[in-house]
């Protein structure tokens, strides 16, 4: 058996034809262009996604909600702490506090009861992390409790491109979505991203943050005749070229799915007859999914020898992440209080197994076989 790698990035052969075909067009690289209207396109047909700004990251996407959102010093953002560094440093930034929710054990996710534990009179914003694409089973009475408190959601659905809760794709609920075209998403342009803004009250400031900080959307409508420095922005966008790459794979995501739930349903398949006793699944998944992730729960504390012992099989796998509170950076934006007894507990168990459109039955049978002899069944 040769190496098998944690994630293979995407070479469709219909990426790589269209980015020729751009090539040979001569067109403008920087854009946007054909490909990026095409994407939107697409977005909007399949997802009814109306105002999506195509980014260089999901980071870029989230410091683009978070400079629409005039933080203050007292303000509180609350996140889960079992996230990735970005969706928490990209609020940071802009000076105000981190408030850090603690996990539910069988969804890592938090509930709904923890994140009301984190709500007070200083909270502005709720990150809603949709981790391994999955939604949590609340999501449309989230959006109602933000509406009254007053407080903006926003969507980190870097993972969950393509997954539903109900009948409503990921992305919609947010005031701000942000989703990832990196390389170890689903589906990807190397590096990439998108915003969806859903708020009407903030399209035209995400226009000006997303482009360097000017008003050229409004010189592009014909409104004004020269453009100029409006607001604090960035080099946020993905160009033409990136895109010619990614436009291909949104057109045909299902495909790419399809091949991504063979996999993940050939582990379960293997793990039904035995797993519960050394470690969980989370894979309670109700609507729409789009198998980005294979995660599972260890029982005990034996990560880093479980990790070491696949590794000697050539099987790379990886944790998820490591809690914010406990990083160096992470601990300087929290606010005083937090209560994390279930991030703590399960922090050391959680274990994320390879899988990418690559992947053979042949590899997941191997995986799970030396699994199954790690753990003696
Ligand atoms: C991957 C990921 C990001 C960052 O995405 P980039 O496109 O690499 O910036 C942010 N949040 C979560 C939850 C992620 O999984």
């Amino acid at each position: 058996m040769k190496e098998i790698n944690f994630n293979e990035p995407l070479h469709l052969n219909n990426s790589v034809r269209n980015v020729h075909k751009f090539l040979n067009q001569k067109k403008p690289l920087h854009g946007p262009g054909e490909n990026i209207l095409r994407i939107k396109k697409e977005l909007n047909k399949k997802f009814n996604f109306k105002n999506v700004y195509l980014t260089n990251s999901c980071t870029s996407a989230l410091e683009i909600c978070a400079l629409n959102l005039n933080l203050k010093k007292k303000d509180e953002v609350i996140l889960p702490s079992f996230s990735f560094i970005t969706t928490a440093s990209s609020f940071a930034r802009t000076g105000c506090k981190l408030k850090y929710c603690d996990i539910d054990k069988n969804t890592l996710m938090p509930s709904f009861d923890q994140i009301k534990k984190c709500v007070n009179r200083n909270t502005k914003v709720i990150i809603i992390l949709h981790y391994q694409g999955f939604s949590v089973d609340y999501l449309d009475n989230l959006k109602k409790f933000c509406k009254r408190k007053k407080i903006y959601l926003v969507e980190d659905a870097a993972q969950a491109f393509g997954s539903f809760f109900k009948k409503k794709p990921l992305g919609s609920f947010g005031d701000f979505s942000c989703f990832s075209f990196h390389e170890t998403k689903n589906i990807s342009s190397g590096a990439g991203g998108m915003l969806v803004v859903n708020n009407k009250k903030f399209i035209q400031k995400s226009h000006f943050i997303f482009d360097k900080g000017t008003n050229r959307y409004l010189m592009n409508k014909g409104k004004i005749k020269y453009y100029s420095w409006v607001e604090i922005g960035s080099a946020f966008l993905m160009s033409e070229f990136v895109a010619s790459y990614l436009m291909p794979q949104i057109k045909d995501y299902k495909k790419i799915f399809l091949k991504r739930s063979k996999n993940y349903l050939r582990y379960i398949h293997n793990f039904k007859s035995w797993l519960a006793d050394d470690f969980y699944l989370v894979n309670n998944y109700k609507y729409r999914y789009n198998f980005h992730a294979f995660v599972i729960i260890l029982k005990n504390n034996e990560r880093s020898r479980f990790l070491r012992y696949l590794k000697k099989n050539k099987i790379h796998a990886v944790i998820s992440y490591t809690p914010l509170h406990k990083s160096k950076a992470g601990k300087k934006y929290k606010t005083k209080k937090d209560n994390l007894y279930f991030t703590n507990n399960l922090i050391n168990k959680i274990v994320r197994l390879p899988l990418h459109y690559y992947l053979t039955f042949k590899e997941v049978d191997y995986i799970c076989l030396k699994i199954r002899k790690y753990f003696k069944r």
